[in-house]
């Protein structure tokens, strides 16, 4: 399988990311569930105009799922979806995020929080783990793809099984090291900590589902 390049610009974001230390690292699932909750937003707003959907408001929620075990967070969502195309478009450039306020690396220099300050979006996935899969499958489409990335060196994208419309994003969560430790993002107490704390007004319901084998 070919191993597509990120753009240039998204490179250099991510690199950032990867090797932040002035950022806390939590905020990523804020930007996973902001992005969630978007694509729901998304069909919502497409049921308004388009007769023929439907929007029960039970159908849609966003879920969380640590399992220690394999040492995976995944974030799924009942939203509108990806094509094979808006995979390669959205998740291989820089959208027109929050991302680009903080491009100037003098702005790091001072040490806040700015990561934390802007929305930075799907990358900031990166700071957690060290494999990145995506799977989802567009509404009105017959296929799933999988995008798949270990960071900066590129993405690839295959088809894939996924029965419900919505996107799945799994976070393979970093081993720990010795100054550094991940263990929280697998934790249910503390993922609920987070999301209390920054995605409390997300219209949707949260579900956390936790494996506990
Ligand atoms: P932003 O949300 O500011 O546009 P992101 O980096 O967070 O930037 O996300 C980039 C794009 O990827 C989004 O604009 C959206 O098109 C797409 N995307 C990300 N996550 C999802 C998702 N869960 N469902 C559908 N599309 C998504
Ligand atoms: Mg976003």
């Amino acid at each position: 399988m070919e191993k597509k390049q990120f753009q240039a610009e998204s490179k250099r974001l991510l690199e950032m990311m990867i090797n932040s230390i002035y950022t806390k690292r939590e905020v990523f699932l804020r930007e996973l569930i902001s992005n969630a909750s978007d694509a729901i937003d998304k069909i919502y707003y497409k049921a308004l105009t388009d007769d023929s959907l439907v929007f029960d408001k039970d159908n849609y929620y966003i879920k969380i799922v640590p399992d220690k075990e394999s040492r995976t967070l995944r974030v799924i969502d009942t939203g509108i979806g990806m094509t094979k195309e808006e995979l390669e478009t959205n998740l291989g450039t820089i959208a027109k995020s929050g991302s680009l306020a903080f491009k100037k690396e003098t702005d790091l220099k001072d040490g806040y929080d700015i990561i934390g300050q802007f929305g930075v979006g799907f990358y900031a996935a990166f700071m957690v783990a060290d494999v990145v899969t995506v799977i989802s499958k567009a509404l009105g489409s017959e296929e799933a793809y999988k995008w798949e990335s270990t960071g900066a060196d590129g993405y690839t994208i295959e088809p894939a099984e996924k029965d419900a419309v919505g996107t799945e994003i799994i976070l393979k969560i970093k081993e720990n090291t010795e100054h550094e430790n991940y263990d929280e993002f697998l934790e249910e107490y503390s993922l609920k900590s987070v999301i209390k704390k920054y995605s409390d007004f997300i219209r949707y319901p949260i579900k956390m589902d936790v494996n506990t084998s």
